[in-house]
């Protein structure tokens, strides 16, 4: 499946809710958001009968988001039906890690082939404030019960907050000394919660090569820059959608909970999929897919999508 720029679209992040246990200051409201009704969400049929369909579409690799997709009920049946299908290479799953103590082995026997684990900061006074709720050991537990389930090779999301986490850049990148890791660093986007925030919050990601100059080039990987110090066991990946635009080698389409395909995380674009089957639903994905921008204009006019994060999955 290509879009109306050449590019090949191989990658579905499907968002199985936008409920979460966290309030992360620049995703969510402080209140939450209001639960929906049942019905107004995919179930968990919905969710396997738009991965099959991406499948036949040509999608390889699905990652499953939110909201927390921990907290959604019928996840594992959701990865047991998704990794069923013939011609996925990868089923992925992005979580806060709080709940993985209870899910993580779990998770490995329903299929999930990788996780990346959110982890904003290594000092737990921080991390309380910056989840308004959340408890850093839960997450700490979280990685380690991963690793004994056996997803030895963990990706740690942080996003860069000027101000906030930029002083714990070296602590974080210690990480990989140790362990197979890849702490990737995400610039901060302006968008929903944070869009209004001061400039002084938002980094460019090469801070972090300043700041840690024994980091080396190593094999890039999809939309991250990746770099390792000499000798050390895991990588760092610099994600960077404001200073360095990846729209070019963009192979990723997003279905949100509510059952909308976004051809892209920042345009106002999407198409309703529910209630399609078979053809007319493969037919929806590739029209999607054709319709991708040729680019994001976040840094010359801002994000044009109207919902926060936590509805569309990061
Ligand atoms: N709840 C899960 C988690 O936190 O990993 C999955 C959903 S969350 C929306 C996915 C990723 O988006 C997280 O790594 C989060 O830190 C990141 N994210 C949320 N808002 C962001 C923003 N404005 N800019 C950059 N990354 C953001
Ligand atoms: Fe929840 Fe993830 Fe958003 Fe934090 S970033 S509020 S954990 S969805």
């Amino acid at each position: 499946m290509t879009d109306g720029c050449g590019r090949t679209i191989r990658y579905l992040r499907l968002s199985v809710t936008d409920l979460c246990n966290y309030r992360c200051r620049y995703c969510m409201p402080e209140a939450g958001v209001e639960k929906r009704p049942h019905r107004d969400i995919l179930s968990v049929e919905e969710c396997v009968e738009i991965g099959r369909a991406a499948v036949r579409c040509g999608v390889k690799k699905i990652r499953l988001t939110g909201g927390e997709p921990l907290v959604r009920r019928g996840i594992l049946d959701i990865c047991r039906g998704l990794s069923a299908i013939d011609g996925l290479d990868e089923l992925c799953l992005t979580t806060n890690g709080s709940l993985l103590p209870a899910l993580a082995a779990p998770l490995r026997d329903a299929g999930v082939t990788r996780l990346n684990v959110s982890l904003d900061t290594l000092r737990p006074e921080r991390f309380a404030r910056i989840t308004r709720v959340g408890s850093l050991s839960d997450v700490l537990a979280g990685l380690d019960a991963a690793e004994r389930a056996g997803f030895s090779h963990l990706k740690c999301n942080v996003v860069l907050i000027g101000g906030f986490n930029d002083d714990e850049i070296e602590p974080l990148v210690g990480l990989t000394k140790d362990r197979p890791w890849e702490v990737r660093f995400i610039e901060l986007m302006p968008m929903g919660q944070c869009a209004n925030w001061d400039r002084e919050r938002f980094l460019p990601a090469e801070e972090v090569l300043r700041r840690v100059p024994a980091l080396r080039p190593c094999d890039p990987s999809g939309t991250a820059a990746r770099y390792r110090v000499p000798g050390w066991a895991g990588t760092v990946g610099l994600i960077e959608p404001l200073s360095h635009r990846f729209c070019d080698r963009c192979d990723r389409i997003r279905v949100t909970a509510d059952g909308r395909l976004k051809p892209c995380l920042h345009s106002a674009e999407e198409l309703p999929l529910r209630g399609l089957h078979g053809a007319e639903l493969e037919d929806a994905i590739r029209r999607g897919a054709a319709r991708k921008p040729e680019r994001h204009h976040l840094t010359d006019g801002g994000s044009e999508t109207a919902r926060d994060m936590n509805e569309i999955g990061g």
